[in-house]
């Protein structure tokens, strides 16, 4: 079925059963953090070139409507649409009413029916942005913070302070019902006791859902060029303890990094943890799009103005397109679902690499040994990582990995 959108100017196409979630990345930031290891640039737009990126986005939207969605006949409608970057909550609410309503066009849907999330960092925040980004469509804020120290908020080069964080926690608090903050744990110098001091005051804050992630120090980064490799590297027991004192409290662990009062799970990041359908739009943005019971893999230039030149020259700003192996599929589903408290099901795995190496995988030795050690739960229905598994998530998949011969 064809569902016809109201501007003429942008494809329709049909609907079908596949959930997908939407991604826009904004690579601009004011700065730079100093562990920073994400597609993001220290660059400041003026009015007029706000608009012209925003154009691009739009462009580059339509470019994937036209040659990619359609190849495969009907996508579902969209159930969410994430705003990340980068500081996406530099954008003007202008700029993202733009967005949101040029992306529900296709499907002629409402944006009331997605959930639509916007990254922000404190210091880009007013009460009145906020309101303006809720009457834009934004219906769900996920907050930035990252220590309640302003020592390490000072070492990682953030451009907030304390203050302006729990002052923008207050507003958004106010303004939305659904949102989210990050904390970043395993900082430098940070005991296991002080971590969990911290942690018992995030709670206290009773946001209706966390992100909290282990500070990895990437080579390039001038923290980790400053630090060398002086993290905790007790892995293992940081998660023990946010898992527990988070359920204490009464949020689910629902995955490795994320915690949620009950009914507030993260609708998007669900998306690819379940492995479903995403499209990301803008610099360095990934896709991961069921065609014909394989994945199709699609990755944009990372970097900016590659990828504006190549939307420019209506190729939408794709570096790479690439169908994935079932081994490959494989592999990307475990990384992902091994993460979620759920797990995953034999049935889902099948759909992503085919029974063949499902089967394999199932009848490996490995598998009865990572169960006996108490890493893996494994019944008729699925498999999932046991609370200790959980934290050698990376590991368990690399020795599945093993299993097969390499292609
Ligand atoms: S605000 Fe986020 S994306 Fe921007 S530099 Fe800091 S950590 Fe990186």
């Amino acid at each position: 079925m064809v569902v016809v959108g109201s501007n003429p100017a942008t494809p329709t196409i049909g609907t079908m059963t596949t959930p997908l979630a939407l991604y826009f990345h904004w690579p601009f930031c004011r700065s730079k953090c100093t562990y920073c290891a994400f597609n993001s640039v220290a660059r400041i737009l003026r009015p007029a070139e706000e608009r012209a990126w925003v154009q691009k986005l739009k462009d580059s939207f339509d470019w994937h409507i036209r040659h990619v969605l359609p190849a495969e006949g009907a996508f579902s409608t969209p159930t969410s649409l994430f705003f990340g970057g980068g500081t996406p909550s530099l954008l003007s609410p202008e700029a993202l009413q733009t967005l949101i309503t040029h992306v529900c066009l296709p499907w002629n849907c409402r944006a009331e029916s997605l959930e639509i999330t916007l990254e922000a960092n404190p210091e880009t925040l007013t009460e009145e942005r906020l309101q303006a980004f809720a009457q834009a469509g934004v219906n769900r804020l996920s907050l930035g913070i990252q220590a309640l120290s302003a020592q390490d908020l000072s070492t990682f080069g953030r451009r907030h302070s304390l203050e302006q964080a729990l002052q923008a926690l207050s507003w958004t608090k106010n303004i939305f019902s659904n949102y989210s903050a990050d904390f970043l744990y395993g900082r430098p110098n940070q005991s296991l006791k002080s971590w969990r001091q911290e942690l018992s005051q995030i709670l206290a804050l009773e946001c209706p859902h966390l992100s909290l992630y282990e500070l990895t120090l990437e080579p390039h980064t001038p923290l980790c060029k400053k630090l060398g490799n002086t993290l905790p590297r007790n892995t293992a027991s940081f998660l023990k303890a946010t898992q527990y004192l988070t359920e204490e409290t009464g949020y689910t662990a629902y995955e490795i990094s994320n915690f949620c009062q009950l009914g507030m799970i993260c609708r998007h990041n669900l998306a690819y943890w379940r492995y479903h359908d995403y499209l990301g739009i803008g610099p360095g943005a990934h896709s991961r799009l069921c065609i014909g019971g394989a994945k199709k893999a699609l990755t944009a230039y990372s970097d900016p103005l590659q990828w504006f030149t190549s939307v420019q020259q209506q190729a939408g700003g794709i570096e790479e397109t690439i169908l994935l192996s079932p081994y490959n599929s494989l592999i990307e589903h475990l990384l992902v679902g091994l993460r979620l408290k759920e797990g995953l099901r034999w049935t889902q795995l099948i759909a992503s690499a085919g029974p063949a190496l499902v089967s394999t995988l199932r009848g490996s030795p490995l598998f009865q040994k990572l169960q006996e050690g108490h890493f893996l739960k494994i019944t008729k229905e699925g498999l999932r990582t046991t609370s200790k598994g959980r934290a050698y998530v990376d590991g368990i998949v690399k020795n599945i990995a093993d299993i097969f011969p390499k292609n």
